[in-house]
């Protein structure tokens, strides 16, 4: 008896589906569902035309099998009518996605997110606060080279994203890229040349798309069977939030331009979380906004670490005395996703907000 598994794809644009326009610049495409369909590691179309009703065979492609499984992967391409180069997302977009895929769990099996590389970080980040129940699969995914050119690694980022949607249980928001499969607010683009776009420098992989590709369930937030089959959705994000790098010609003025109006910033600091404090009217601009209730969290510049509670240096230390939030290991993209989400919460107090966002 053939089981049959069902993934939606959603495709938002990004360079998987791009072609150059008449100024020789990439541009996304529409009518992907028209180039998938005649690639046969991604289409079959003899299963798809004998073996699919007529119902089925609107809505599907076929994933072709070695014809030694008794599972059967149909997927759905839902195409945005505007697609994007993801460099143009606002949060808005991203609310989109998350609606699209409370609105269609109970029709599918897993979700794909076709998904531009430039600002997958954040989406990745921002889709797995707001989905705060999902109990199935979802893979961001994308290529650093469009399917339509032969050395696509597209169609292998796409193939093992359905494939993983359809067959394992990771009930969180993942990123599949190169060979390996990342939490999603642990990811950071490394490289806009490698095919392997992506790294998650705090975490080891998910999984490593070997010959086999099965998840370790060690790996996983919630082991199988212990999350709900349900879509919990907070479909509210703050654009009043922003990233703020300290680098050595930072000036007071720029912080308080920055800070001005924002409700949350990330301060991307100097090694374990440092910033100059010779020049004293720096930080007390940090502390300012503070005081005002802005949600101050400090993450390191580094690739690699974490910003502690126990700051090692004088340089950290006043920053935690102003009352800056250390966020340990997170990258700036994830500390600002979560600082978009929680600043929603309005439930919440300003105390809470802080002890929620550490
Ligand atoms: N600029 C593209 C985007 O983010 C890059 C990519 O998809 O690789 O949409």
């Amino acid at each position: 008896m053939v089981q049959t598994k069902r993934v939606l794809a959603i495709y938002t644009g990004g360079t998987f589906g791009m072609l150059k326009n008449e100024k020789g610049v990439l541009v996304p495409q529409k009518d992907i569902e028209k180039v998938i369909r005649r690639l046969p590691q991604l289409h079959d179309n003899e299963y798809w035309t004998q073996s699919l009703s007529k119902s089925d065979k609107k809505e599907y492609l076929a994933i072709p099998d070695g014809k030694d499984t008794d599972l059967k992967v149909l997927y759905k391409i839902y195409e945005y009518e505007e697609l994007k180069d993801s460099s143009d997302f606002t949060t808005d977009d991203w609310l989109r996605m998350a609606r699209d895929i409370k609105k269609f769990y109970h029709d599918y099996d897993g979700f794909v997110v076709l998904h531009g590389t430039d600002t997958t970080a954040y989406g990745a980040s921002v889709l797995s606060f707001m989905l705060e129940s999902v109990g199935k699969t979802v893979v961001l995914t994308g290529a650093q080279v469009p399917i339509f050119q032969p050395r696509s690694d597209g169609l292998n980022n796409f193939l093992c994203s359905i494939l993983i949607a359809a067959t394992q249980h990771i009930p969180e928001v993942t990123v599949f890229f190169g060979c390996k499969l990342f939490r999603g607010t642990r990811v950071k683009k490394v490289s806009n040349t490698r095919i392997y776009a992506f790294d998650s420098p705090n975490y080891p992989p998910l999984l490593e798309a070997k010959v086999s590709l099965e998840v370790d369930p060690k790996m996983l937030i919630h082991p199988p069977g212990s999350v709900p089959d349900e879509c919990r959705l907070h479909d509210k994000l703050s654009t009043k939030v922003y990233v703020l790098k300290v680098a050595p010609t930072i000036t007071p003025e720029l912080i308080r331009a920055v800070l001005k109006g924002m409700d949350g910033v990330v301060l991307e600091t100097y090694g374990n979380g440092n910033i100059p404090i010779k020049r004293k009217e720096i930080y007390k601009e940090i502390e300012r906004a503070v005081k005002n209730n802005v949600l101050v969290v400090n993450v390191t510049q580094c690739i690699n670490g974490t910003v502690l509670g126990k700051p090692f240096y004088e340089t950290g230390l006043l920053l935690l005395e102003c009352g800056v939030v250390p966020a340990f290991d997170m990258t700036a993209e994830a500390a600002l996703a979560k600082l978009s989400y929680v600043l929603t919460k309005t439930e919440l107090s300003y105390a809470q907000k802080v002890e929620v966002q550490t």
